[in-house]
């Protein structure tokens, strides 16, 4: 089994939000105001990545809260023509992206010891075709608040599950892509399991996949064990078997390529608050996915195998 289970990590769990905007381009707010706003909301941290722009925020953390530094970045699209919106996290200084292929724009967001969050690609009209042919990102929107509370667009779980059938691993990130004040804030955050709040353990733990998605229901625990099920020979194959605990929520769903995930319900009305799946022969990916009654969801990372 490849993959971190931030569950059974050492750590602390820190919230944050990757993707908001500040007046330095289309946001409502100072960069002053954005990050008090999430300071105040106790969030421990806060990417900001104004279209094109990269801002020195350093004088806006404190000692229990990371202000990052980044950008929201558009190279030209060769394959649809519908331009690319990548996050750069935790970058310094601007990325070129006139007359750029968006390899070269990821590139050079990754020189800067930064990484590159493919964004919102159902809100962009974008398929898996606009996705393969990209290189070097970490991670794709799987939820993007503003693309939500605008047009109803702010889920994109089939694009990342196409991702990880057809391109590998990549992490799942739900952010509020904050521009408002109180429209598209507070609604998506990760949850990233960290030893301590410096800027080195949260980054770490952000490219090692050390977190999960919530719009609100927290995953409790995860646990991979490994068991033995019976292949179509009778012969022993050897597997894993994979526990979770969360809130009281409606469903909880073992996501994996094509056939071979399952979907527990509650029943009766009721509320569920466990399930277990045993991870099939011949699965790539494994995700976990739970949704409360007000449709609000949580979303693990993959597991490979
Ligand atoms: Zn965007
Ligand atoms: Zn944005």
């Amino acid at each position: 089994m490849k993959g971190v289970n931030p569950f059974r990590t050492a750590g602390q769990w820190y919230r944050g939000n990757t993707h908001s905007h500040s007046t330095v381009s289309d946001g409502r707010l100072s960069i002053a105001d954005r990050f008090s706003a999430y300071r105040d909301r106790g969030y421990s941290f806060l990417v900001l990545t104004d279209h094109g722009k990269v801002s020195d925020v350093s004088k806006e953390s404190r000692t229990n809260f990371l202000a990052i530094s980044g950008s929201e970045v558009h190279p030209e699209n060769p394959y649809s023509g519908e331009l690319y919106h990548i996050v750069a996290i935790d970058i310094h200084e601007p990325i070129r992206t006139e007359r750029v292929h968006p390899n070269e724009a990821i590139e050079q967001i990754r020189a800067q010891g930064g990484e590159a969050v493919m964004c919102h690609p159902y809100w962009l009209g974008h398929t898996i075709l606009d996705l393969l042919p990209i290189h070097g990102f970490f991670a794709v929107e799987v939820y993007n608040d503003t693309c939500q509370q605008l047009i109803g667009k702010g889920f994109s779980e089939s694009t990342w599950d196409e991702v990880l059938e057809k391109i590998g691993p990549k992490f799942g990130i739900a952010a509020d892509d904050s521009h408002g004040v109180d429209h598209d804030v507070f609604h998506a955050w990760i949850n990233v399991k960290a030893p301590d709040l410096t800027m080195g353990s949260i980054l770490q733990a952000l490219k090692t996949g050390c977190f999960y998605s919530s719009l609100g229901p927290e995953i409790r625990d995860i646990e991979i064990t490994p068991t033995q099920v019976k292949g179509r020979s009778g012969e022993t194959i050897d597997t894993h078997r994979i526990h979770v605990w969360c809130d009281p929520v409606k469903s909880i769903s073992f996501k994996a390529q094509r056939y071979r995930g399952s979907y527990v319900p509650a029943k009766d009305g009721g509320w569920v608050t466990e399930g277990e799946h045993v991870v099939q022969p011949g699965t790539k990916y494994l995700r976990v996915e739970i949704a409360g009654a007000d449709g609000k969801k949580a979303w693990s990372n993959p597991f490979f195998f």
